[in-house]
């Protein structure tokens, strides 16, 4: 007799007629750092925008270890309001964490990312669910213009977004930050991508998928302050480099090459000079521009060298790229009651 033979066999009829309970069509997912100022507003624009379009819907923050009792509002909003999962982290991971923590307690069959800010406008919710339903795993939403901002950040990111796109091998669109939807299948796609070290707008757009662009204005903040400062985005530039491309390791073997045929050159020059010249070159000048020339291109391979190797050794320890404190969950509405 072939044992097992069919491998449904294993399974019992319980668990196969187990159905997991459905989640609601759609899920936010907003990250909080101290955002104590913006959270009143902000659940109640996005009621206002939610209720109207008569789907089952969650909204679900993470706490990223605020610093300003966000987590504990966000928890006692749980006790009177509906539709609320708080996600609260142990510590302040960063937006990054944050999100990849989200993306693990949602349910919805298309999930949502926001700023808390309403920097993303709840109003265009609807638009990215009409091209949702016309079959796209993933809306991207464009920034045309940034309210708020100053010329040099919007500057920076602006070439910041060329660049990436130049030296990656995935095609980050331009201009798009984490404001998008994603179906459960593009959800459960990032879930599977175990680095720790995440860039997730690279991420976003590694897993492909059919994609819709939609433009937007990006308003100004309703309340509070920016949680980025230029050393952040620095780093999170850096990140989002090394962490989709090889290129720079490349260039600074190109610069070797480079270098070191220039350096052969000017020997040549100097020992033609002297045997058939018969001048004797003063070489205090040449070699020290030489050696501080050397010097840097040498620190700065050696750097971007650490840079990738401090990634994988920060791959190599596995440990988990957020923790929990808790989960707490709206109480759910009765049959027949409204909110
Ligand atoms: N945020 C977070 N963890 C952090 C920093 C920011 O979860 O360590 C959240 C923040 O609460 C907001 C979003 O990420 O919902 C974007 O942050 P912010 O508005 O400060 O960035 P900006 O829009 O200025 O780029
Ligand atoms: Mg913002």
């Amino acid at each position: 007799m072939i044992a097992n033979a069919n491998p449904l066999s294993n399974y019992s009829w319980y668990e196969a007629n187990q159905t997991k309970p459905k989640g609601p069509t759609l899920s936010l997912l907003i990250p909080v750092y101290n955002e104590r100022q913006v959270l009143t507003i902000l659940y109640k624009r996005l009621v206002k925008v939610l209720n109207p379009l008569a789907i089952s819907y969650e909204i679900v923050l993470v706490d990223d270890g605020s610093k300003d009792s966000s987590g504990d509002a966000m928890v006692d909003m749980c006790k009177t309001l509906p539709y609320l999962k708080v996600v609260r982290l142990s510590r302040n991971f960063g937006k990054e964490a944050a999100l990849t923590a989200g993306l693990h307690y949602v349910s919805g069959d298309a999930t949502i990312i926001m700023d808390a800010d309403l920097q993303d406008p709840p109003e265009l919710i609807p638009d990215m669910l009409a091209a949702w339903k016309e079959g796209y795993d993933v809306v991207t939403m464009r920034r045309i213009t940034r309210e708020g901002e100053t010329w040099f950040k919007k500057f920076s990111a602006h070439s910041f977004y060329r660049l990436l796109n130049r030296v990656s091998d995935v095609d980050i669109p331009a201009d798009t930050g984490d404001f998008r939807l994603m179906s459960k299948k593009a959800v459960e796609a990032i879930n599977q991508l175990g680095e720790r070290k995440r860039y997730m707008k690279g991420l976003f757009a590694w897993i492909g998928l059919p994609t819709k662009e939609i433009t937007y204005h990006r308003e100004a903040r309703v309340a509070g302050t920016t949680k980025w400062n230029y050393g952040g985005l620095v780093g999170l530039a850096l990140e989002g480099i090394t962490s989709f491309s090889v290129t720079p390791l490349r260039l600074t073997m190109g610069i070797g090459v480079l270098t070191a045929l220039v350096g052969l050159l000017f020997a040549a020059w100097i020992a033609i000079k002297t045997i058939f010249l018969g001048e004797i070159v003063p070489g205090y000048p040449s070699i020290i521009s030489l050696m501080t020339v050397l010097g840097g291109v040498q620190l700065i391979s050696i750097g971007l060298l650490g840079e990738y190797v401090g990634k994988t050794y920060f791959e190599a320890k596995q440990r988990p790229v957020f923790l929990l404190r808790d989960v707490t969950e709206s109480r759910p509405l009765m049959i027949n009651e409204k909110y």
